[in-house]
């Protein structure tokens, strides 16, 4: 009898122990971006109080990524929605939201964090904009989060959505971001020293994701292969392209993993530059499963191009 008693308490201390973490788990926030650097930068400074999952892959282009009924059901169960913004995702996000059903991650809603709001944000239009123009970056360059800086004030504008949401872990949260500055400020000086002999270098990239890239790191990029963001090449637009390669004697091109390598292969073949597939995006390789990685494994890459070309 005594044994049959103390069998019963050990069974009741084991089911609530499991309450209790479950409960833990439940506090978890769960948190779904469109893109993989938005969940990078969120799990950094989330750390293990938030589930984040991306929607887009690294690998795809963030402008055109095929919306599956899985992404809908991610955005029902989910108590916050990073969002790169400035219309990046405007081609299939906005509908997922709307039949998610789900008030917090609407637009406006207090599980809605548009990452670009603090973000420096470059070539910002000017004029009247028509979609006739063929533009996807109608709201000013939507790749932003390849400068270091941005990175730093995606991460402050999670920390401070996260504290909104969770003012429990307020101190949890302040302290991951901190040390996430100060790890990227350690990263910015070893990215800076890599880059310094190379400063004004003139590339060319075949979409217009690196604007804030070489902003900076102090490229320059001097044309695209892309006509106009989000059109293809043409023979009379590469034809021009090279032209201006010849005469600025540029030997890189940047070509992101989501683009057909013919046009940039036939341009290396007649100007002598070296193709380039560089990933803009985490888990664009799958060896780049962190922000950090991302610049190491870029800069590297081009580092290396750069020696191999002899391009100044
Ligand atoms: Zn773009």
């Amino acid at each position: 009898m005594k044994n049959m008693q103390a069998a019963v308490r050990f069974i009741a201390a084991i089911l609530l122990l499991g309450l209790l973490s479950g409960a833990a788990q439940a506090k978890k926030l769960n948190v779904i971006t469109a893109t993989t650097d938005m969940a990078a930068l969120t799990q950094e400074v989330g750390g293990d109080k938030v589930n984040v999952e991306p929607l887009a892959r690294g690998y795809q282009d963030p402008h055109f990524v095929e919306a599956k009924p899985s992404f809908i059901l991610k955005l029902h169960g989910a108590d916050l929605l990073v969002a790169v913004g400035r219309e990046l995702e405007i081609g299939w996000l906005p509908p997922l939201i709307t039949q998610s059903r789900n008030a917090k991650v609407q637009p406006g809603g207090p599980g809605y964090l548009d990452a670009s709001q603090n973000a420096k944000i470059l070539d910002m239009p000017t004029g009247q904009i028509t979609r006739a123009m063929g533009d996807v970056h109608p709201q000013g360059n939507p790749h932003f989060w390849l400068d270091p800086g941005n990175g730093r004030r995606i991460a402050q504008a999670v920390q401070a959505k996260l504290t909104e949401l969770d003012k429990a872990d307020a101190a949890y949260f302040s302290q991951r971001y901190a040390d996430f500055d100060r790890r990227l400020t350690e990263a910015e000086k070893r990215w800076q020293a890599l880059m310094a002999p190379y400063k004004g270098l003139k590339v060319v990239s075949y979409h217009r994701s690196w604007p804030n890239f070489a902003d900076a790191f102090g490229l320059d990029v001097i044309g695209y292969v892309e006509p106009k963001p989000g059109i293809p090449p043409s023979p009379a637009h590469t034809l021009e392209l090279e032209q201006q390669m010849k005469a600025q004697n540029v030997k890189i091109v940047l070509v992101e993993p989501y683009f057909d390598l013919k046009t940039p292969n036939a341009i290396g073949r007649d100007t002598g530059a070296e193709i380039l597939v560089m990933p803009p995006s985490v888990g664009g390789v799958k060896e780049v499963t962190d922000y950090f990685q991302l610049f190491d494994y870029d800069l590297n890459l081009l580092v290396s191009a750069i020696k191999k070309t002899g391009a100044r």
